[in-house]
């Protein structure tokens, strides 16, 4: 599929926070699985997850070889629009992140993203633009992980490709 260029470039760099956050989890556990933050400019992006440790070279190096992984796929970006508890109902906490929804907020848009098995790779409740699937975003390189030990938080910062 040829997409890049298609999206805004922050479009493209948002999506790859969920593929990025699918790879932490599977290379690095359940114990990696609760997102504290996320931050996007341009075609820099940095995901931060509540975690106990830095990872290794190797651990980091297996991340970016899963998430590119899955860009190569090509899998659809899935979004549905649930009910906020029948959302809950079927997917538990697994959707949310360290901070939670406001309580107001009764409607959830649940982004899916599903590996070849069929498996979930990564789900979230955002309400963002997406790319329609995870070829669309281009090349992730991930860069060098900061712990900060006090906090207990894992910084992994990534660049996407640039458009070409
Ligand atoms: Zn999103």
């Amino acid at each position: 599929m040829e997409c890049a260029g298609s999206y805004p470039v922050e479009v493209r760099t948002h999506t790859a926070l969920h593929v990025l956050k699918g790879a932490v989890v599977k290379v690095l556990g359940p114990g990696a699985r609760w997102t504290a933050s996320t931050y996007v400019d341009g075609s820099h992006g940095r995901l931060t997850v509540k975690f106990d440790r830095k990872p290794s070279p190797e651990e980091i190096r297996r991340i970016e070889e899963e998430a590119n992984r899955v860009v190569r796929e090509d899998l659809p970006v899935e979004v549905v629009v649930l009910p906020r508890r029948a959302a809950e109902e079927k997917y538990g906490d697994l959707i949310y992140d360290l901070f939670p929804v406001p309580d107001h907020v009764t409607e959830l848009s649940i982004v899916i993203i599903r590996d070849r098995s069929g498996e979930l790779w990564n789900i979230n409740a955002c309400n963002k633009q997406h790319t329609a699937s995870t070829g669309c975003i281009g090349r992730i390189q991930v860069g060098k992980p900061r712990f900060r030990r006090s906090k207990q938080l894992l910084e992994i910062p990534f660049d996407i490709e640039p458009d070409g």
